[in-house]
């Protein structure tokens, strides 16, 4: 579904994603744990072209959208992305939120983007809160309407990054039940994440980033039990 190829990121003189080769297959949910400032927001920002790549190449479906004649737009639309920080627009109901994408990007009927978005919340819990302002909400309800959101247009491939690191600890389960159940539903995800016991719960494929380099990947078992690369071990026991 996605292949990113030799892609290479500079800011300034530096280089922070350094020749990252990496295939996520339809379906699989791909973990990304390493140090602070190892990569994983950049690479991700790259799949999603919020920042433009130095080098190498990144296939969706087949089409490389890092050619200059892609619509990032486009793109965006069948990729979705879901921050720490979860975004949302203060002024706007959480349904106005939701559907704000299939209205403006998709051309939904109003009618239509509100069934479906009302359909969407109703299964993550959040029917009732539909008339709400964001600022009502708790952080996890906030953080489970990012991600309804990001659902609305639809995409073959959701991009996570820390969507629990903002929370308390009491609601960041409720936040990981939701993502859990999206990956029953199926959905290809790439997920950037500190939590490793998540990680190690959720993923189908862990790769391990170091300075801009993805020393290593594997299935959990592989990466938390017998990792091959050294300092993939050193990393997991300052962490856990
Ligand atoms: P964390 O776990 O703290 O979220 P990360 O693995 O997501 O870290 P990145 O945010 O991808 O790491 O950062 C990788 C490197 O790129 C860091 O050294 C960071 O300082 C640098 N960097 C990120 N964004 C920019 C930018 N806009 N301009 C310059 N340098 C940047
Ligand atoms: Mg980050």
């Amino acid at each position: 579904l996605l292949t990113v190829e030799g892609v290479w990121k500079n800011y300034h003189h530096h280089s922070v994603l350094r020749g990252i080769d990496l295939e996520v297959a339809p379906h699989e949910v791909v973990c990304l744990i390493g140090a602070s400032g190892s990569g994983k927001s950049t690479l991700l920002r790259c799949v999603n072209l919020l920042e433009t790549i130095d080098d190498g190449a990144i296939y969706l479906d087949g089409s490389d959208i890092t050619e200059v004649r892609t619509d990032p737009d486009d793109v965006r639309r069948r990729i979705g992305m879901v921050f720490q920080s979860y975004n949302l627009f203060p002024h706007m109901t959480v349904l106005d939120n939701v559907t704000l994408a299939p209205r403006k990007v998709h051309k939904t009927r109003p009618d239509q983007a509100e069934a479906e978005a009302r359909e969407l919340l109703a299964r993550f819990g959040l029917a009732d809160k539909a008339d709400e302002y964001p600022d009502r909400l708790s952080g996890g309800q906030q953080q489970r309407v990012a991600i309804v959101r990001s659902l609305a247009t639809q995409p073959r491939l959701l991009l996570l990054d820390e969507v629990t690191s903002a929370l308390d600890p009491t609601l960041v389960t409720e936040v990981l039940a939701v993502i859990r159940e999206l990956k029953d539903a199926g959905m290809t995800m790439i997920i950037a994440t500190h939590e490793m016991g998540f990680a190690r719960d959720i993923a189908d494929t862990v790769c391990f980033l170091e300075g801009g380099v993805l020393l290593e990947h594997g299935s959990p078992e592989q990466i938390f039990t017998t990792p091959a690369h050294p300092r993939t071990r050193g990393f997991l026991q300052r962490v856990l």
